[in-house]
């Protein structure tokens, strides 16, 4: 985005990690979102920016520093006909917004999957990136109305949909799910999923089931996936996932240092690595998680911090 940014204020809570794709450096300003007045003049301002994506991949523009989202002027989106827009925020002191293109992609970049870059971009780039995506793909799974199966139509600047025949409203959803490092003195139990890459161990993660509060979620999740039992969860931090919708909730917990008995339908394997073995890169027998992850988060803070 060229000239004159102005550093947009973010409130930054306590003991939040910044973590990649987290609501940081720009501002949501939601209470904006119901204000016809304000979206009518934002978008016909010259000074408005939007992100654009096309089959949820972002366009970027590349040069030698990587990949940089490309923010364009409306001008640049004429003859596109992009559906309603979603306000995203203020960002350097502009309006921001965020299309979804169907049909013809807008040219001039690189449409790229947002997790394969997003460790490099700027933090409140990589936010704005995934609120878009995740307010996209929402859209997208909620094109008739989940009720009756009316048509639905977008109301508060993206961030709602209504079905015109029975008034259902329906909002951007998101899964929560828990990812826990499990602790036994100086080791931590890391486990494989099949579809990981070669070499790669990670926190033991699962999505929470309706009626479960979230250390139960992990309690049980556990159990079913390495057979042990586990206490002492402590909530560590979370991390916006978009892809497509999750917010993972970050624990540590402790547990006896027995064998993990998996179970072959959830994971493929587990062990238990000692801090000696995981602290050099060196000596390291697997590939830990991206540091984009909260997993690596998990792992590094309990490595470094304990
Ligand atoms: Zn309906």
């Amino acid at each position: 985005m060229s000239p004159t940014p102005t550093p947009t204020p973010t409130p930054t809570p306590t003991n939040a990690p910044p973590h990649v794709y987290s609501s940081i450096g720009y501002d949501r300003a939601a209470e904006k979102r119901d204000d016809a007045a304000f979206q009518e003049a934002s978008l016909r301002d010259p000074e408005t920016r939007f992100l654009v994506l096309h089959g949820l991949k972002p366009l970027f523009t590349e040069d030698e520093a990587g990949p940089r989202p490309l923010f364009v002027a409306a001008e640049a989106l004429a003859g596109h006909r992009p559906e309603a827009p979603f306000f995203l925020g203020r960002y350097q002191g502009r309006a921001v917004f965020a299309v979804d293109l169907e049909g013809e992609a807008l040219e001039g970049g690189t449409y790229l999957e947002l997790r394969a870059v997003g460790p490099g971009l700027a933090r409140g780039e990589a936010g704005l990136l995934a609120f878009a995506r995740a307010l996209a793909h929402w859209r997208l799974r909620h094109r008739y109305c989940g009720a009756c199966g009316g048509p639905m139509v977008t109301l508060l600047a993206g961030h709602c949909r209504r079905c015109e025949a029975c008034g259902f409203d329906t909002f951007p959803r998101t899964d929560p799910a828990v990812i826990c490092l499990v602790t036994s003195g100086e080791h931590c139990l890391l486990g494989r999923s099949r579809h990981f890459p070669d070499g790669m161990y990670s926190t033991l993660a699962g999505f929470v089931e309706p009626g479960e509060s979230l250390e139960q979620t992990v309690f049980r999740e556990i159990k079913e996936e390495v057979g042990i039992e586990v206490a002492d969860v402590r909530y560590r931090s979370s991390q916006p996932w978009p892809f497509p919708q999750s917010l993972m909730l970050g624990f540590r917990c402790t547990a006896p240092f027995v064998e993990p008995v998996i179970d072959p339908t959830e994971i493929e394997a587990a062990r238990w690595l000692h801090k000696s073995e995981l602290l050099d890169p060196e000596r390291r027998p697997v590939r830990l998680p991206n540091p984009d992850s909260i997993a690596r988060f998990l792992i590094e803070d309990w490595l470094y911090s304990s």
